[in-house]
């Protein structure tokens, strides 16, 4: 039986509809001491202040589990599951992509936060990206 605390294989995470949660901020590539993560981020397409990672890629051949990245993601887009039967033949097999990781997630953590703007409404006020941005009022 596994502890509540187990350190298992990393996995990203999505939000409730689908939308994948990392921001591509790359604080998770600064925080990890063993140069395990390489993210790639890119600008949404038509909404120029929000970025996603476009590539991220983990070398699980070099992970020490120590879960600083997990602690350093802002949006809790990182977690660690309880997947410990990681053993191939080839470690080429253990660079993983963001679909692999994605898929982790996916299989492991089936319920899902809803998006931040739900979660935090009066988050929208400070998004200039958020579609239903309120309109500035005039001032006197
Ligand atoms: S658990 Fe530690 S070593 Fe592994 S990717 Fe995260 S920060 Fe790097
Ligand atoms: S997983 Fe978190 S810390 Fe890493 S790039 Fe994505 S949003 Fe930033």
């Amino acid at each position: 039986m596994l502890p509540d605390n187990y350190r298992g294989m990393l996995a990203l995470l999505r939000y409730d509809d689908g939308t994948e949660k990392c921001v591509g901020c790359d604080l998770c590539e600064a925080a990890c001491p063993s140069r395990v993560i390489a993210v790639v981020s890119a600008e949404v397409p038509g909404e120029p202040t929000k970025r996603y990672a476009r590539e991220y890629t983990m070398d699980m051949t070099r992970c020490l589990f120590c879960g600083l990245c997990v602690q350093a993601c802002p949006v809790d887009a990182l977690a660690m599951t309880r997947e410990y039967e990681w053993a191939v033949y080839d470690k080429r097999n253990l660079l993983l992509n963001k679909e692999q990781l994605l898929a982790i997630g996916d299989r492991t953590f089936q319920a899902r936060d809803k998006r931040l703007e739900y979660q935090h409404l009066n988050l929208a006020f400070f998004n200039v990206a958020a579609s239903n941005h309120p309109p500035k009022v005039a001032s006197l």
